[in-house]
């Protein structure tokens, strides 16, 4: 088996996000506008976001947090790593 770091963080892309279509980022953007808007945090390539707001996002999208993580993986929006951060809940 692969050696287990530190649990990954949650890291989305966001420049990949703004190039996804809308009906699939919807959703996804207006969250992370949120958190954006909260930590006055505009100008990165990148987004950390907490473990917890995966969960909120699966709510939103109505899924399992894994399976939404799969969904975002498959988007190019979450990197694989990000698989055992939701492997940790
Ligand atoms: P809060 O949760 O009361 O956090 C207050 C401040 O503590 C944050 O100010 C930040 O400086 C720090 N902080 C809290 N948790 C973390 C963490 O896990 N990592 C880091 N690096 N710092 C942390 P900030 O960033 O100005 O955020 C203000 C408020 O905006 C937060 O108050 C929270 O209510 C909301 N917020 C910001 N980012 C997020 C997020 O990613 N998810 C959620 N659910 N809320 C967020
Ligand atoms: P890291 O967490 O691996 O992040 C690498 C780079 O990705 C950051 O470089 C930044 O350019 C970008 N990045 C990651 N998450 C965010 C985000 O939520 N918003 C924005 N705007 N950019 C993000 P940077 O800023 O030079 O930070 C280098 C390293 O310093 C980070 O590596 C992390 O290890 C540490 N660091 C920076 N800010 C915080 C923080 O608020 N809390 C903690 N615990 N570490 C931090
Ligand atoms: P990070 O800053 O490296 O924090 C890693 C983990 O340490 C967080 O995972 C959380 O479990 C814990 N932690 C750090 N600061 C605080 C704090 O002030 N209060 C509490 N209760 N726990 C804290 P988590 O929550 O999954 O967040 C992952 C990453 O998302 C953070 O990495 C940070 O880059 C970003 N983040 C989360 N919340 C905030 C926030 O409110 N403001 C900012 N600027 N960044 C945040």
């Amino acid at each position: 088996p692969a050696p287990l770091g530190p649990t990954p963080k949650l890291v989305i892309d966001l420049e990949r996000m703004q190039q996804l279509p809308q009906e699939k980022a919807g959703p996804l953007a207006r969250y992370v506008a949120t958190i954006q808007s909260q930590r006055g945090d505009y100008n990165g390539r990148v987004l950390s976001i907490r473990q917890e707001d995966l969960r909120s996002l699966a709510v939103i999208y109505d899924r399992s947090p894994s399976d939404l993580t799969e969904e975002l993986i498959n988007w190019g929006v979450l990197d694989p790593e990000a698989r055992r951060a939701v492997d940790a809940f």
